[in-house]
């Protein structure tokens, strides 16, 4: 999507510290209870449980985000790529999905109809990273 602006995903990560350090508390407290991590437990327990709930929370995020944009395509998207002309909703979703490196993203699409081209397509279609 031309003239977007690219999230820095890494000053995200830093200005989101304390709400980040306030969620994985909150694993921590419903996976162990309110004393915590047991004694003895082993490292490796800790370190997958942490990346399942790191992966989990990834695809939430992706699949949250897919949905809402799905939901709300600009006026200036709602035109067919092949002839310019104006499009048309579709009543009913379809089911979704991407292969992330967190694993398959899902999200219900709405569709568009061009009535001069006779094609209906997905308006949203994540444009693929550089
Ligand atoms: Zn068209």
């Amino acid at each position: 999507m031309d003239g977007t602006l690219k999230v820095d995903a890494t000053a995200a990560v830093v200005d989101q510290q304390t709400l980040i350090q306030g969620v994985a508390k909150y694993f921590l407290e419903k996976v162990h209870g309110p004393d915590g991590m047991p004694w003895g437990t082993k490292f490796a327990d800790l370190e997958e449980l942490s990346v399942q709930i790191g992966q989990a929370m990834s695809r939430s995020m992706i699949d949250q985000a897919l949905v809402r944009q799905a939901q709300s395509v600009p006026s200036e998207a709602e035109t067919c790529s092949g002839c310019g002309g104006r499009v048309e909703p579709l009543e009913n979703t379809e089911p979704r999905a991407v292969l992330t490196r967190v694993g398959a993203a899902h999200w219900p699409e709405p569709k568009r109809y061009c009535p001069k081209c006779r094609a209906a397509f997905f308006p949203s279609d994540p444009i693929a990273g550089d």
